[in-house]
């Protein structure tokens, strides 16, 4: 071992490093395709429409004035986001993607000898910053596939200082119902911050979306984390936001970078939210998509989790395995082992072109032909 591991905190020394989605291009050149056009990259939960047409506008308009330092206080962006939530701008923190407040939280509110509790089938990346705290993590068995709130509530403990619950969740797609949602905040403890992480929400049918942010309006200790990474499809931008009563903003503003979210970003977020159009293409291009897939999965006899975000969860056997094989043929998705799910992929859903080669790649794959 090498000088600096020794220097290093312990807790950063035995941080496992996020497996994110190689470059589709690094893939491309390592798999003698000849253009990473050839490739499906469904494994990143980005948006198959592309960006908002008018968030490019908003950043070729910006692209001159970049000398210059972005506005710390991102104050239009989070006036157009009150506006646009109904939510007073105090309420409101963009951060440099809805991870970096994951972070922020773990700095305000974690540290040795506190914990988090969350669904063991939940996004990695709480798991990560709490032990970056050095802050214990309770993993809590999801039921099919699902945050279980009711054992989740009786895993809360005296040093429990935030509950994580990814709805609709990732890698799963499921979500939790308002109903489930209302029990839990009946009974939670007041000791603890409850972080609702609501990456995908956008994309969910509004008749079926909870409404979580009139907890933050009532001032209960809860946080909502949104980002423009999924339905606004600008995740190469880096750009999210957290939603949380006044007083808890503050404490994130202390441990914030003053320039987190950069110009273009801010710029390109708030041409983003006013363009309701393009969310609403990228919902339908969902629905219809799904009804495609969970048709081919039919007959191909492969189950699945039904879901409510912009990727799904198919059983395919070997996950890795058959990872490994799809991205031989061409389309890339992601294996869930590390969630305790070694059976399944996980898949993005891309455009009609790129999901019908994706089901001719898997037809291959798991008809035996490795
Ligand atoms: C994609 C995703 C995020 C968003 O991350 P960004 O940092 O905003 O790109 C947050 N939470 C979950 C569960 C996600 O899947």
């Amino acid at each position: 071992m090498g000088r600096f591991s020794v220097l290093a905190r312990d807790a950063v020394s035995a941080l496992p490093v996020y497996e994110p989605g190689s470059p589709i291009e690094d893939v491309a050149r390592d798999l003698g395709f000849q253009d990473a056009s050839e490739l499906d990259k469904l494994a990143s939960n980005e948006n198959a429409l592309g960006p908002s047409p008018r968030a490019i506008d908003a950043m070729r308009g910006q692209a001159a004035g970049m000398h210059r330092y972005p506005d710390g206080g991102a104050f239009y962006l989070k006036a157009g986001i009150g506006r646009h939530l109904d939510v007073h701008p105090d309420h409101i923190l963009p951060g440099n993607g809805s991870n970096e407040l994951i972070e922020l939280l773990g700095h305000t509110f974690l540290g040795p000898g506190q914990g988090i509790v969350m669904a063991d089938g939940a996004f990695l990346v709480y798991k990560l910053v709490a032990a970056l705290f050095g802050a214990s993590v309770t993993a809590v068995p999801m039921t099919d596939y699902t945050h279980d709130l009711p054992r989740m509530l009786a895993a809360i403990g005296r040093d429990t200082r935030i509950v994580f619950i990814s709805n609709p969740n990732n890698p799963t797609g499921t979500m939790v119902d308002q109903a489930a949602i209302d029990a839990f905040m009946a009974d939670v403890p007041d000791h603890v911050v409850v972080c609702f992480d609501e990456a995908y929400i956008e994309l969910v049918p509004d008749e079926r979306r909870p409404d979580v942010l009139s907890y933050v309006r009532e001032g209960r200790n809860v946080v909502v984390l949104r980002t423009f990474s999924k339905a606004y499809g600008l995740a190469g931008l880096r750009v999210g936001y957290a939603v949380a009563p006044a007083e808890c903003i503050d404490l994130l503003n202390h441990v914030r970078q003053p320039f987190n979210v950069n110009a273009m970003a801010q710029a390109a977020a708030l041409a983003a939210l006013d363009d309701e159009e393009h969310v609403c293409r990228t919902r339908e291009l969902l629905a219809a998509e799904f009804a495609y897939l969970y048709g081919e999965f039919d007959r191909l006899g492969l189950a699945y989790v039904p879901s409510e975000a912009n990727f799904m969860l198919v059983r395919v056997g070997e996950g890795r395995a058959v990872q490994e094989r799809l991205k031989r043929a061409g389309a890339i998705v992601r294996p869930v082992d590390a969630y305790g799910l070694p059976d399944f992929i996980r898949v993005t859903v891309g455009t009609h072109a790129e999901n019908e080669r994706f089901v001719r790649a898997l037809r291959s794959c798991v008809n035996g032909g490795a």
